[in-house]
């Protein structure tokens, strides 16, 4: 895979808050890179760089061999933004918005009437074609923001947090037009403060909080930044002893434990680990009456590297 785009030491002030402090990371072709970072990290400001809408204070952005700058519509034409605000006229039917962005990207005749056919199919939205968006629901708006994001077909589609204010259902909708494109061969950039969503969707995690990338890396990288892979919660007939306690943070594979009453909350290094802890309790006489186990999340990669959730 080829380098797509290559964004270099970004910087964005707003008066004197730096909305985006020295960001670089790059996008391959074919790609889905994941903006991940909790409200206010600098996302949006970075989609706008990369899509020309707002001028870096410092540092590059190259879509192939072409610098991204604002206005340079050669470069705009390469990619596709989904924002996060809704950019659709209300008192215009489906067919009539597409009509009017695929217009804005100087299509005509047969060609934009078969592009607007294709891209209401790739949303799955072709039998409401003729009704406005103000009867439509938030998702139906996303995946026709999506379609009018398409319908130049750029080599690079930009989605900023496209799941904001939709249900649960239509997010799946969205993930598997996303999945579709992906499966195309389109390169994704996807921002989002939800772990879960970029980790479903992302080849390659780029973690942003205040201005500045923490993190650059494959989610399986990312796991392995966690000395703990596992957790396992143990609700005991009676609180564990002082003892006990120590014993058991001996015990292999648990990397921290904590007690809350008579619920310990064990990390392990892996999942294999749990059985054995458990068996190792039973053993030194404690009556276990409920127990579960859980993989630990990249929620907790984030909690490690900012000592935060990501939804503080
Ligand atoms: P995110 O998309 O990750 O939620 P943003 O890029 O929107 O973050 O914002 C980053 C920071 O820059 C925030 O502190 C925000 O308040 C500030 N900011 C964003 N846009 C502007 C603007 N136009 N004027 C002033 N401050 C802004």
């Amino acid at each position: 895979m080829s380098v797509l785009l290559s964004v270099n030491k970004l910087v964005k002030s707003f008066g004197n808050r730096r909305a985006v402090d020295g960001v670089s990371f790059k996008v391959l072709t074919g790609q889905t890179v994941g903006l991940l970072g909790p409200n206010g990290a600098g996302k949006s400001t970075t989609v706008s760089m990369l899509c020309g809408l707002l001028r870096p204070d410092e540092g590059e952005i190259f879509l192939g061999a072409q610098a991204v700058t604002t206005g340079a519509s050669a470069v705009k034409r390469r990619i596709g933004v989904v924002p996060q605000d809704l950019a659709l006229y209300e008192d215009l039917s489906a067919r009539e918005n597409l009509h009017l962005f695929g217009s804005l990207y100087g299509l005509k005749g047969k060609i934009l009437a078969g592009r607007i056919e294709h891209v209401l199919t790739q949303v799955n939205l072709l039998d409401r074609a003729g009704d406005k968006p103000a009867t439509f629901s938030g998702g139906m708006k996303r995946r026709l923001n999506i379609a009018a994001a398409l319908m130049h077909e750029p080599e690079l589609l930009i989605l900023d947090e496209p799941t904001v204010g939709v249900d649960p259902q239509s997010r799946n909708a969205i993930f598997d037009i996303l999945e579709a494109l992906q499966a195309q061969g389109r390169a994704l950039i996807y921002t989002s403060h939800y772990m879960e969503e970029v980790e479903r969707l992302a080849d390659h995690i780029v973690i942003i909080d205040h201005g500045k990338v923490l993190a650059d890396e494959s989610p399986a990288a990312l796991y392995r930044r966690l000395s703990a892979q596992a957790a396992l919660r143990v609700e005991l007939a009676e609180p564990a002893n002082g003892a006990l306690m120590r014993a058991l943070a001996g015990q292999h594979g648990v990397t921290a434990l904590e007690a809350s009453g008579p619920t310990l909350e064990i990390r392990l290094r892996e999942p294999g680990d749990a059985m054995p802890v458990m068996g190792w309790l039973e053993q030194a006489g404690c009556r276990p009456l409920h127990f579960a186990t859980a993989r630990t999340s990249l929620e907790d990669v984030f909690l490690n590297l900012t000592g935060r959730t990501l939804r503080d």
